[in-house]
């Protein structure tokens, strides 16, 4: 079993030390953990943060390379363990980050990059706090044509192996708009499958939707769409922010996936993707 969507408390918004998670990987019998801190770079916002030491900096160049030496030190300390450890980040793209991002991570070693949209016109839809001042100003049809825009240009970046948390939307947006919320833009999805498989850009099935509402991220419909058009390659994660919820959900998604006619978990090292057997 691997776990490819792993945050510590290096992210503000996480709990638990990169030791602790490893430890835990041991114990619940996971081959591999990839720890996926959030990168948020947007100025418009105040969560472009890294955390040490129970301080928030700002997110900068020194402190991934901080970040990273930690991740090494664990991926040394545990191989004896049998545990593999990779070192990975969260990035919340938006529209005009390329560059800032290229700059942020030339020359780090890093394993693996997801890309996520979590915010849109600079508003966390993926936040309790602030959804309701984005949903309040759209309705359900203007949220989705958005969202799914912004996901197209994340693909198109090419920066990415893999998208997370396809449906995130629906956290929050299921108390919002109710059903409504449910019914996906079909075309634009399998335009965006279509550009995914093109692009060799990996789905993520998270596991955190079924802790949050009670289904894997991305839902079946969404799921339906992405078989049709053919996609294979996945990675799996269980979008942890605390160290119990490690590894929660992961056999269960990668059994979800395959129902789906994906057959390719990929995991990475130094960016070059490997697909496991299943
Ligand atoms: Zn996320
Ligand atoms: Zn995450």
């Amino acid at each position: 079993m691997i776990d490819y969507h792993v945050h510590t408390h290096h992210s503000i918004d996480a709990e638990g030390t990169i030791d602790e998670y490893c430890s835990q990987a041991v114990k619940r019998g996971l081959a591999e953990i990839c720890f996926t801190n959030h990168c948020e770079l947007d100025p418009m916002r105040d969560d472009s943060y890294i955390r040490f030491d129970h301080r928030k900096i700002l997110f900068s160049r020194d402190g991934v390379r901080r970040l990273q030496q930690e991740v090494f030190g664990a991926r040394d300390r545990f191989r004896k363990h049998g545990l593999q450890v990779k070192f990975g980040l969260e990035v919340g793209f938006y529209r005009g980050i390329e560059s800032v991002l290229q700059n942020m991570i030339d020359g780090l070693e890093l394993d693996f990059l997801i890309g996520s949209i979590h915010c849109l016109n600079h508003v966390c839809i993926d936040s309790s706090r602030e959804a309701h001042l984005y949903f309040s100003e759209h309705d359900a049809d203007h949220l989705m044509n958005e969202y799914y825009t912004e996901i197209t240009a994340l693909i198109k970046s090419g920066l990415f192996d893999t998208i997370a948390h396809l449906d995130v939307y629906k956290k929050y947006g299921i108390q919002f708009y109710g059903g409504r919320i449910h019914a996906a833009p079909a075309e634009l999805l399998r335009e965006i499958f279509s550009l995914m498989k093109e692009t060799e850009t990996a789905l993520e099935i998270n596991t955190a939707g079924l802790r949050k509402i009670n289904q894997l991220y991305p839902s079946k419909d969404i799921m339906t769409i992405a078989r049709d058009q053919g996609m294979k390659l996945f990675t799996i994660g269980s979008d942890s922010h605390t160290v119990a919820d490690l590894g929660k959900g992961i056999s269960e998604g990668i059994a979800y996936a395959m129902a789906y006619g994906f057959d390719m978990l990929c995991s990475y090292s130094g960016r070059k993707r490997l697909i496991n057997s299943l």
